[in-house]
């Protein structure tokens, strides 16, 4: 995409929602399903006279946020009012950290790089405005909202490290329970800084920023246009303009926001209202206990561990519940391998087709385990395996039971897999025959008419064994 001599540089500024039960300084639910302009109060509408009182839930989770991104914790921090007259925000200001954040210098690996976190801070969401028509909307439940902002230090070189950055923070905050981080919903939005500048020098370019990027894929397609864009414009030595671009989606394209929107004349003054933020030591010692085993400590963990692949891992560490699961059907079935084949191929494709998540799988760890022990105790074959997971996802019956009622369980008895296979023979004369005069590839399909009609109680390379001795001895 780039030509050579430019070098890409990305900073990345994200807003994550913090999951509390109430708004960052006041008593209102925060809860998006009910109707417009229900969750508000005197306090999060900024009416004069009232006070706001910090959700200390909200610094909960921000601090567990701060340490699990490896950044150092400001003991005191403190809020101000960033002014700006927007329709949305009814007070006319709104309450973040500015000079004194919560929480600075942290860094998200990936791929052995580092990412640096300049800063972490609190601050509140602003209201929403819903265009419909000629009429403008507006819904004040928003407002008040708690969310961190994390900007990092342009240490980004590309739009696919920018996504893998991302997705790592995503992972991070989801696995610690700070935000559910849904794009879709606006859990988590991210604005990227793009600048170019020619390889090997210092000094930045100038830079745009890119906004309205609501998934990885418009995050990816959005940076790869800009770039594209400003490659082009250094090219033929005319200059970039710093400005503020809409992504999009629809012509994958970036306009210019009007510049009434983007004109970022913020005054900011500290807020009178709140006193500073003081954490001791003890609180900042007691979050960092409720800080789980974080996504890249248990890929480790599970590659040295159980010797699996890099690949299957990635993919069972990506949702923290969906490793927990595969933690409890090991605790029951020891073939981790055997395990995660099937957590990857069987039940992530049931999750995908019901589109649901692994909290609701209806089959329990411990059940499941009891299949995958059956199928490597060879008590059944995996053909008779998927049928019982099919039968499983359904009723309540536990796998043992299923089988016996199918009638799935291997047999042993030999005799009457030896009838079976002199009735095939006998009804394909033709095949047999071609099979005797040198024609050996025909062998496969008299083992698979076998194998149909055992329907997984033989072992399948038992019935392929038995087969071909019938034909080579002649045992008719
Ligand atoms: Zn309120």
């Amino acid at each position: 995409m780039t030509e050579d001599r430019y070098e890409v540089v990305i900073g990345m500024e994200i807003h994550a929602q913090l999951k509390t039960k109430s708004k960052m300084f006041c008593a209102c639910a925060v809860q998006f399903k009910d109707k417009p302009n229900s969750n508000v109060c005197p306090i999060c509408l900024g009416l004069p006279g009232t006070l706001p009182t910090v959700n200390f839930e909200a610094v909960r989770l921000a601090t567990r946020a701060a340490l699990a991104l490896n950044c150092q914790i400001n003991p005191k921090s403190s809020f101000a009012r960033k002014h700006y007259f927007y329709p949305d925000l009814p007070k006319g200001y709104q309450i973040t950290q500015y000079k004194e954040p919560l929480a600075v210098n942290g860094f998200v690996e990936i791929d052995g790089k580092k990412i640096r976190i300049k800063r972490l801070h609190l601050e509140e969401d602003s209201g929403k405005l819903i265009h419909s028509g000629k009429e403008s909307l507006v819904d004040f439940n928003r407002c008040g909202v708690p969310l961190i902002e994390i900007v990092t230090e342009p240490d980004i070189n590309s739009s696919e490290e920018a996504v893998r950055y991302l997705e790592e923070l995503k992972r991070i905050l989801t696995y610690i329970d700070v935000s559910d981080c849904d794009m879709e919903k606006g859990h988590f939005r991210c604005e990227p800084n793009i600048s170019l500048r020619k390889a090997g020098e210092e000094k930045l370019g100038t830079r745009t920023e890119l906004k309205n990027l609501n998934s990885l894929r418009n995050v990816r397609e959005g940076l790869e246009f800009e770039i594209a864009r400003q490659t082009t414009i250094l090219t033929r030595g005319e200059k970039i303009i710093q400005e503020t671009l809409l992504w999009d989606e629809k012509t994958k394209t970036a306009q210019p926001m009007r510049s009434k929107e983007e004109s970022e004349d913020y005054r900011y003054f500290p807020e009178p209202d709140l006193p500073p933020l003081v954490l001791s030591q003890t609180f900042i010692d007691e979050v960092r206990k409720e800080i789980p085993l974080l996504p890249q400590a248990r890929r480790q963990l599970l590659i040295s561990k159980y010797q699996l692949d890099k690949n299957l891992v990635e993919i069972i560490t990506e949702d923290k519940k969906f490793a927990d699961y595969f933690d409890d059907v090991v605790k029951y079935c020891s073939k981790a391998q055997l395990v995660a084949n099937w957590l990857v191929t069987e039940v992530r494709g049931i999750l995908n087709t019901r589109n649901i998540a692994i909290t609701e799988f209806p089959i329990s760890s411990d059940v499941l385990a009891e299949l995958l022990v059956m199928l490597d105790k060879q008590e059944i074959t995996s053909k008779a395996a998927k049928i019982i997971f099919e039968e499983m996802l359904n009723s309540k019956k536990r796998p043992r039971e299923i089988a016996e009622e199918k009638g799935l369980l291997i047999s042993f008895d030999e005799e009457r897999l030896m009838t079976i296979i002199k009735e095939t023979l006998k009804e394909n004369p033709d095949v047999v025959e071609k099979y005797r005069k040198g024609k050996t590839t025909v062998l496969g399909f008299l083992i698979g008419e076998v194998l149909r009609k055992v329907q997984g109680r033989f072992l399948p390379q038992r019935v392929g064994e038995l087969v071909k001795k019938f034909l080579d001895e002649d045992l008719r």
